[in-house]
């Protein structure tokens, strides 16, 4: 018997959902809850209806709400339930809130996104990772990070580092979606949370140190399998903090995301106009956070999968020293396709691809193998029994030894 307590059924935590009941001799029950019960109830009848559908077994599936700014709250919800995990698929604002409330009531925790506080727009785990010895000594696991990026691109990573390599030298994560929703302009996630993470200063790791760029200043054309060539751009994401203190070899470390041009004239006229800005303005009286408000009248991401159309293809690209000492290169990557993703869950491949993944850990927690007191990251477990699942969970993944990797002719 397994309880798991999901929170937020966003774009992310609606997949995760879909996919945990569709586990049912692993997740034998799960709880919904949101800051709105109304949202899980929809969630859990469409969940319902799926299973129907395809005759599928169903585990016990209640809804309730929260409000997980609230430790206090965040209790009630967890001692009403006495789950043995929450799988935080709220906001990255709410990650210390929960951690907390996992403590006081001696539940285990896992996430997609690192904490940020709200009003300063700033990626790094030392928050989360100051948790580390009370995770510890309460004999609880925190898995941090357990989306696609971060996540799978960590568990790639592990992967690579196990099997592949005595070292790895440098590592250049490749972050394509080449999907097209037709909408003018819309963000795949949280848009308050996608817009802060882009048009931050870019950041990479070279020889010890990190490298600060201007936001998007350098940018180059990869190629993605089954895709072609695309304009990728350097980006700070959060994984490369713990991947380079955990694989101490790695002397240059990046990240790169695809946007095409018509996404970046409209990012650049929404920071001109001042509509990125994330401090209160005093609006009529009353004070409004632009940001916010932009997410407010932009499309939402949950409603951009019935016509999307393309593939998403994010991967890692690897150079080091082989098993045996000998240069090696090495490419491993999955590519999500939009439609069906909406097919099987009513979402987009980018919610499709962190909430899969999300589940995977749970599981991975669940069935003993990731079941490790203290706070971690991906990357720090087995990644074995995590890569089996990818693709028996909708996400099968490729790779290719020896490519070229295209990515030294930045140098
Ligand atoms: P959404 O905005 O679609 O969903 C967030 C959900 O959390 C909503 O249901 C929202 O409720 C709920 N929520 C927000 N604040 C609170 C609160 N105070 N109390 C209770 N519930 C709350 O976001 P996404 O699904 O797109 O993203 C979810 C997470 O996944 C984010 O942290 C994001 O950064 C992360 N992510 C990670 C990726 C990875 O690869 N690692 C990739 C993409 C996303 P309401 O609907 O009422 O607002």
């Amino acid at each position: 018997m397994a309880k798991v307590v999901i929170i937020g059924v966003g774009g992310v935590g609606t997949v995760a959902a879909h996919k945990c009941a569709q586990n049912p001799d692993v997740f034998t029950h799960i709880v919904l809850a949101s800051r709105r019960r109304e949202k899980c109830d929809v969630v859990r009848d469409a969940i319902v209806r799926e299973a129907e559908k395809h005759g599928r077994k169903l585990p016990v599936i209640e809804t309730d709400r929260v409000d997980a700014d609230s430790v206090e709250d965040l209790c009630t919800l967890l001692r009403r339930h006495n789950p043995q995990l929450v799988m935080n698929l709220a906001l990255p604002y709410q990650d210390l809130t929960i951690m907390d409330a996992c403590l006081e009531c001696g539940v285990s925790y896992l996430d997609t996104a690192n904490y940020e506080p709200r009003d300063v727009a700033h990626f790094e785990y030392s928050w989360q990772w100051a948790y580390r010895e009370k995770f510890e000594k309460a004999g609880l696991t925190a898995i941090l990070g357990c989306g696609f990026d971060p996540g799978v691109s960590g568990v790639f990573t592990a992967f690579a580092a196990k099997h592949y390599f005595s070292e790895m030298e440098t590592l250049d994560i490749v972050d394509c979606n080449a999907g097209n929703h037709g909408k003018a302009f819309a963000t795949n996630f949280n848009p308050e949370i996608n817009i802060r993470e882009i048009t931050q200063n870019g950041r990479y790791w070279q020889d010890g140190k990190w490298v600060t760029t201007g936001p998007l200043e350098i940018h180059t054309t990869l190629t993605y399998p089954r895709i072609g060539e695309r304009e990728s751009y350097l980006l700070y994401h959060e994984e490369l903090e713990s991947l380079v203190q955990n694989f101490p070899t790695i002397r240059r470390a990046r990240f790169w995301m695809t946007f095409g041009q018509e996404y970046l004239t409209h990012l650049r006229v929404i920071q001109d106009i001042g509509m990125a800005r994330i401090d209160e303005i005093d609006y009529n009286g009353q004070k409004i956070v632009p940001l916010q408000f932009l997410k407010a009248v932009l499309p939402n991401p949950q409603d951009l999968g019935e016509n999307y159309t393309g593939e998403t293809s994010i991967g890692c690209r690897i150079s080091g020293k082989g098993k045996e000492g000998e240069p090696m290169t090495y490419y491993i990557f999955n590519n999500c396709s939009h439609s069906e993703a909406y097919k099987e869950t009513g979402m987009q491949a980018v919610s499709y691809t962190t909430g899969v993944p999300a589940m995977i850990g749970a599981m991975m927690y669940l069935t003993g193998k990731w079941n490790k007191p203290g706070v971690h990251n991906v990357e720090e477990f087995d990644p074995d029994p995590f890569m089996e699942q990818l693709p028996l969970q909708g996400l099968p993944w490729e790779e290719f030894i020896n490519p070229p990797l295209e990515v030294d002719k930045i140098d």
